[in-house]
């Protein structure tokens, strides 16, 4: 991801970009601030500005969704933001290479198993630096949760955040810096990240495909964090679709009707608060089910694969395609639609709830 897909942090991305062109890009470097802000792929931006064959100064391109207020935009079409600046293709093989964390002159450290950064990790990164690079102009060696270095670790590494060799660059990314032993602090020039605003978590959502609506009402309650926003959507995604799949299976397996309304009681787990938050739970649940009822179609009419919107949970479709496969689903999934349009009409939850269980 080069510098203009990097949203937010305007002023620390143009002030990278600069002292890349200038050449005069500290040789160690700590990236701070809270987690999911974008710190990790600046640093990648960072790496592939100093690799990539076809850096040059880039118009800033943004996209049609232009967010009031911020002066930036999702990368990629239309919206043009006045100026240039430095930055990397983002396309070439070495930029892919680097985002990707294969490239042999980026290497991207991280805690393993054991949550710590190893001394053995430090030793033979530190080794590696010492040559020059393979194949790129500049090694950058990222160290993506630097907290996590044990102590012994950090000492290892203080002699070359002091005096790198001359063609490599250290990045070290953190939440929490003050873990840090001081001696490494010193020898990093600080850069801070703060929380990102609401509009450029939004704007980071829309680029990954959600409607403007959702993408606001999301960012919204992130904490300024694109991190915390992709998870907590995330999270509840996979909740509604466990749900889904429970009352679909639970249907297909009983048509008694004081049974199947006892499978309504599942639809409408997290309601109860009453108004707009239970209906919009409700809903969440519904469309779950169409994404899974439409997956079982792709599966019945062995369509290709790569359309399933739900192909990690591919066995539990499978099994739902024996019940749901042809006119079953078809009239499911008109009842889901009937059901949705009612809730936005303000029907009950629990009417909307229970007669759906019974189309089914
Ligand atoms: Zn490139």
């Amino acid at each position: 991801m080069p510098f203009a897909q990097v949203f937010g942090h305007r002023r620390l991305v143009s002030l990278l970009s600069r002292s890349i062109e200038n050449d005069s890009l500290p040789p160690s470097l700590l990236f701070a601030g809270p987690a999911g802000v974008g710190k990790r792929v600046t640093a990648i931006a960072v790496a592939q500005a100093l690799n990539c064959p076809k850096g040059s100064r880039f118009r800033v391109q943004g996209s049609g969704f232009a967010v009031p207020g911020s002066g930036f935009a999702v990368p990629g079409s239309g919206f043009t933001v006045p100026g240039s600046m430095f930055d990397a293709c983002g396309t070439c093989a070495a930029c892919k290479r680097i985002s990707r964390g294969v490239h042999p002159d980026v290497p991207i450290v991280g805690p393993g198993d054991s949550g710590a950064i190893r001394i053995d990790q430090v030793r033979e990164i530190v080794d590696r630096a010492a040559y020059r690079p393979f194949e790129g102009r500049r090694r950058v060696v990222i160290i993506d949760g630097a907290d996590a270095l044990v102590t012994a670790a950090q000492h290892a590494l203080l002699k070359t955040l002091e005096e790198p060799p001359p063609s490599s660059v250290f990045i070290l990314v953190t939440s929490r810096p003050d873990t840090l032993l001081a001696t490494v602090l010193s020898r990093c020039p600080q850069l801070r990240f703060r929380p990102l605003a609401a509009d450029d978590i939004a704007a980071a959502l829309v680029a990954r495909g959600y409607s403007e609506s959702d993408a606001l009402a999301v960012a919204a309650t992130a904490d300024g964090s694109l991190g915390q926003a992709l998870a907590a959507r995330a999270d509840e995604r996979v909740e509604a679709r466990d749900v889904a799949q429970r009352v679909l299976a639970h249907a297909a397996a009983t048509a008694e009707p004081g049974r199947r309304i006892d499978g309504a009681k599942e639809l409408l787990i997290k309601t109860g608060a009453g108004g707009a938050g239970d209906r919009e739970q409700l809903a969440s649940h519904l469309r779950a089910m169409a994404s899974l009822l439409r997956d079982v179609e792709v599966l019945a009419t062995r369509a290709d694969d790569r359309a399933l919107a739900n192909p990690d949970v591919r066995p539990a479709l499978e099994r739902l395609t024996g019940a749901y496969q042809g006119e079953r689903g078809v009239r499911a999934f008109s009842a889901i639609d009937r059901a949705l349009g009612a809730l936005e009409r303000n029907a009950g939850v629990k009417v909307v709830a229970d007669w759906l269980v019974l189309q089914l």
